[in-house]
This record gives structure tokens, sequence and C-alpha cells, in this order.
């Protein structure tokens, strides 16, 4: 009766999942969907704890150690995610996607202990008897939770600067053998484990495995770690469906799939959106070169334009463009950038928002960022339909975005960032670029957008340069 009980959980908690997961494609409806779907996991991990039951007829009874682990995950998670700072989510939720794929690894590692028990008490015969689909699962639970977790790490680590993007001469060839080298070895202890060092081999293909992550997402750089950022949480997925295999938990399957199919489309959508394709990002054979970092030189002179004609010039345009960047996310200027919008609407001017899919530091980072500050989702232009509307704008207000406003992307082959598409903002008549100075964005390299005829650099910090802009908008 029971075990009835806990599957209309496991229900409940499917169509919760499915259900959050629609409602976050829309800022207005992402928080409740988010609520909805940790209820249903709520019910779900609740559900199993006292309701569960083995083939046995047992229940589960190490309760002290499964509260302890919830008390103490629950007040890290809090804590965690009350004092982020909105600048540091991106790599907090790496860091979050990194432990799913640890979580995933673990429990490989359990269940494989689980699994071969029998040879540790002496019956050899058993290692052979093993269930081949079984071991394959957990295998594949280790390699892609590994992969996950480590590569994960990493991208934490560039995200906040710790790291450096790193690479050595034949990295590309190194790591695909390193990655043939794990799968045969994973292949071998399916196929035929060797008696005396299956344990060896295990744990040799977790530590591969780890090290293939690092070194998978160590070189990428520059504009191409969105795509990696994707294929993690993808992968994190794949591994955690492996886990609902091993438990036929079809709860823990449907979250897995789901995360792992979401994961997948943002992957392709990122891969479109900067001109990659999925196999060189399979191989980790594109993106950063070690000599991306430095500098090309930009040549001639910028000109500045004061608050006070960028606000002229705004409150007597038709069309008003703004183009939202990770600056503004730092700034934490979004709220005061919807009242300049606010006012420049009040005197008739048509404002909206241009959005580059990899703008800031993680997927739909500016999209949640305005939608934070109430901004009308239908003012935000996706890439293509931006480009579309440029030539009819009077002036681009670029608020600290750099890579995706960088021509480098179209005219220069040797650019990190070459191939991806930007935002054409010269396009339109007049173009403002606010930033605290001319330091380079996430790639490492100059903007020759600041020195063209008609870009007019703003310097100052984005929220006070907008405070300035909305008085003065308000004199006028
Ligand atoms: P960039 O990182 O290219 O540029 C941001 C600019 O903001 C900097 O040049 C900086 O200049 C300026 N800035 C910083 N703080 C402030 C502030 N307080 N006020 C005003 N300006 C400020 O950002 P983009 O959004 O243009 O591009 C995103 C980049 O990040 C791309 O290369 C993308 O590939 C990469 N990336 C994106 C991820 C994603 O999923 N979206 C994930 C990982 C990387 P200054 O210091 O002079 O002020």
């Amino acid at each position: 009766m029971e075990i009835n009980i806990l599957t209309v959980f496991y229900l409940i908690g499917s169509v919760t999942f499915i259900l959050g997961l629609k409602m976050l494609s829309n800022p207005d409806s992402a928080r409740k969907g988010n609520l909805i779907a940790a209820s249903g996991m709520t019910i779900a991990i609740l559900g199993t704890i006292f309701l569960y039951k083995d083939e046995e007829g047992k229940s589960l009874h190490n309760y002290a150690w499964i509260f302890a682990g919830i008390v103490i995950g629950a007040v890290v998670g809090t804590l965690a995610a009350k004092k982020v700072k909105m600048t540091a989510m991106p790599e907090m939720v790496s860091l979050f996607n990194g432990m799913g794929g640890a979580c995933a690894a673990l429990i490989s590692i359990v269940e494989f202990n689980h699994l071969v028990r029998g040879y540790e008490t002496g019956n050899p015969a058993m290692l052979y008897d093993l269930d081949k689909t079984t071991v394959v699962i957990i295998m594949s639970g280790l390699i892609i939770g590994s992969v996950s977790f480590a590569g994960s790490i990493v991208a934490w680590g560039k995200l906040n600067g710790k790291f450096k993007d790193y690479a050595f001469k034949g990295q590309h060839i190194f790591n695909l053998l390193l990655l043939g080298l794990v799968l045969l070895s994973a292949t071998w202890l399916v196929v035929a484990p060797p008696e005396n060092i299956f344990h060896l081999l295990f744990y040799g293909v977790f530590s591969l495995a780890l090290t293939y992550g690092v070194l998978f997402v160590l070189p990428i750089g520059g504009a191409d770690m969105p795509v990696v950022i994707s294929l993690l949480n993808s992968f994190t997925g794949v591994a955690a469906a492996c886990g609902g295999f091993l438990y036929d938990n079809k709860l823990m399957l449907t979250g897995g799939i789901l995360v792992g199919a979401a994961g997948t489309l943002l992957t392709i959508l990122m891969c479109k959106a900067m001109n990659r394709s999925l196999k060189n990002v399979l191989i980790g054979s594109f993106g950063a070169t070690p000599t991306h970092a430095t500098a090309q030189k930009a040549a001639g002179n910028y000109k500045e334009i004061s608050v006070s004609d960028c606000a002229v010039a705004m409150s007597y345009a038709r069309k008003v463009m703004i183009v939202p960047g990770y600056g503004l996310a730092v700034a934490q200027a979004q709220h005061v950038c919807h009242e300049l919008e606010k006012m420049l609407e009040e005197k008739g001017v048509e404002v909206k928002y241009a959005i580059h899919p990899v703008a800031g530091r993680m997927p739909g980072h500016m999209n949640v960022l305005l939608a934070e500050a109430d901004v009308s989702y239908d003012k935000l232009l996706e890439m293509e339909h931006a480009n579309d509307e440029f030539k009819s704008t009077d002036v681009v207000l670029v608020l600290g975005a750099n890579d995706v406003v960088n021509p480098a992307a179209k005219t220069d082959p040797d650019s990190p960032i070459y191939g991806m598409p930007i935002l054409e903002v010269e396009e339109a008549k007049m173009v403002v670029v606010n930033k605290r100075s001319m330091k380079p964005g996430y790639a490492g390299i100059e903007n020759e957008l600041f020195f063209r005829q008609k870009t007019s650099m703003l310097f100052g910090d984005a929220k006070s340069v907008l405070q300035q802009l909305v008085n003065e908008v308000k004199s006028l």
C-alpha cells in the first residue's frame, strides 16, 4: 500500500518538474515554476524517506544520517543563495551543477561496491556474474558525473577569475587519448573484469575521468564558455538519470532526463548563437588559444560624450536601443535602467533592449536581470530581431557590454571570438558606450567599436551614469 502511495508521490513530483520547467520559460511565471518544482521535490524526498521499502519489506532506518545530511545541505544552500551577489550567480550555478555530477559519481561508487560485495566475501565467480547492464550504467554515471564535477569546478574558477585559461601543445590529441583510455578501461571492466585489479581499474577510471573533466574545460575561454557550461549541465542531467536507472526510481529518471534534455537543447542553441560546431565542443578543441588574452592593438582615438549631451540625444530620438552586458549586472543598475526607459517613453521615445544570447556570465543572464527590474518582456529583442532594428534606431546605449558588440568577431580571423554573431550596433545612427575604462571584456581583447566614427564613450560606473542620465532627462 505504502509503495503505491510512494508511486503517486513520484508521479506528483514528475508532473511538478515538467510544469515548473514550462513555467521557467517565462520571467513572469519563473519564480512560481521554481517553487512548484521544489515542492514536488520535497514531496518526493519525504515520501522516499518515510514510505520506501526494499524487496525484503525493510524501511529506511538510518534517519540520523539522512536528516543530518538534509539539515547541513539545507543550511549551506540557503545561506549561499541568500548571500550570493547577483554577479556571482553564474559561479554558484556552476558549483551547484558540479555538486550534481559529484552526487551521481558517488552513487556509482557506492553501488559498485554493493554489487561486488560477493566477490569481497570470497566468491570470485560473482565478479563475472555481475549484471552487465547494471555495470554499464554504474560506469556511465561514474564517468559522466566525474567529468561534470571536475569540469564545473574549473568553470566556477574561471568565472570568478581564480583560474586562467591553460593549454599545452598537443592538448587536443592528449584529451582525445585520455577519453579513449577512460572508455577502454570502463569497457574492460564491463566485459571481462580482471580479477586482481578490478578495484584499481574502477578507481583508475574515476581518477582519469576527473582529470579529463579538468583538461577538457581548462583550455576553453574567450567567448566559448557558455557552450561548455550548458554542456556540463546536460552531463549532470544524464549522470542523474543513470542513478534513476540503477535504483529503478522513475522520479530520478524523469528529473535527470529533463535536465539532460534541457541542457542539450541549450547547448545546441548556444552553439548556434556562437557559430561553433558541437563536434568541436565535444573534443574540447575550440576556443581560446593560449595567446588569446594578449589584446590586439586597436588603431585611432576614441571620443567621449558628456552625460548631458547623451541625455539630449536620447530625449530627442525616435528610437533608443539599450544593449545590456555583464557590466550592467556588476553595477546592479537594472532598476535605474528601467527608470531611464520609463522617462524616455514619457517623452515619446520608443525604447527597446537588444539581448545577445551570451551577454553576461550565464545563459539568460540579461533576461533574469531585466526581469528583476520589471522590464516588460516584450521590449526584449533577440539578437536577430535587434540586428534588423538597428537600422531604424537613432541612439544605441551600450551598458557594460563589450565582447557581444565587438566587430572583431566578423573581421579578425585571429580573434578568439571570430565567427560569433554580434549585435551590429553600428547600423544605428549613433552609439554611446558606457563602461568604466578602456579595459577589455571577458575574452581579453580590445574592441575597435570604441574607436569608430559613430561611437562615443561615456565613462563611469553604469549605476551612477544611469542615475545622472535620469536626472538630466527629467530636467529637459
Ligand atoms: P564583457 O565581459 O565582454 O564586458 C563587460 C564590460 O563591462 C567590461 O568591458 C567592463 O569594462 C564593463 N563593466 C564592468 N563593470 C562595470 C560597471 N560597474 N559599470 C559599467 N561597466 C562595467 O561582457 P558582455 O556581456 O559583452 O559579454 C559576455 C562575455 O562573457 C562573452 O565573452 C561571453 O562569451 C562570456 N561568457 C558568457 C557566459 C554566458 O553564459 N552568458 C558564460 C561565460 C562567459 P570596464 O572594466 O572598463 O568597466
